[in-house]
């Protein structure tokens, strides 16, 4: 008997590597893996995919300062973002045509890259999503994935919504 879940959700390469975050970042508790989301996902059986950083794979920039979005909103660097969405949304989509389950993405709000809702710019919030984030949902949005944004400082909103569509 095959016993294999077949529920998936895509996490930021981040999530559970937060020495991939730019140099002066990682303030909070969790100093490796975001431990609650992988805790969740696990106790639900659900196979983590962890997508591509786009900001370390960005010319070998593992050891990098933190940039604002506009800097790195350039044609080489949204370019680079387009190659890594498309790999993860052909995944995203081999997968749901094999009738497994992508229960959701997730990204990290204030990310140039990864967020889904907001990052603060110099002209205060704005409301979009990351440069990575925006061209993947460009290509998957007709399979109405949720995509959850985790705020690492306030951590339980995210994972409650997280928490709700597991179990839907
Ligand atoms: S680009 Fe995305 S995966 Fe990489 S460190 Fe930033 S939020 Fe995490």
């Amino acid at each position: 008997m095959d016993n294999r879940s077949k529920k998936f959700v895509f996490i930021p390469f981040c999530l559970i590597a937060q020495a991939y975050q730019a140099q002066g970042i990682v303030k909070y508790e969790w100093k490796s893996s975001i431990r609650p989301f992988v805790d969740l996902l696990l106790e639900y059986n659900i196979n983590i995919i962890q997508m591509p950083c786009a900001e370390s794979e960005f010319k070998n920039s593992l050891i990098r300062e933190p940039k604002g979005i506009s800097k790195y909103d350039t044609r080489e660097f949204n370019k680079h973002c387009e190659e890594l969405a498309n790999k993860v949304s052909k995944q995203i989509k081999d997968l749901v045509s094999l009738n497994y389950e992508v229960v959701a993405i997730l990204g990290i709000e204030q990310s140039p890259s990864c967020c889904v809702n907001y990052i603060y710019t110099n002209k205060g919030m704005e409301k979009r999503m990351g440069l990575f984030m925006q061209k993947l949902y460009e290509n998957i949005k007709e399979l109405n994935i949720p995509i959850i944004g985790i705020n690492r400082k306030h951590i339980n909103k995210s994972l409650k919504e997280l928490k709700k569509v597991i179990e839907d």
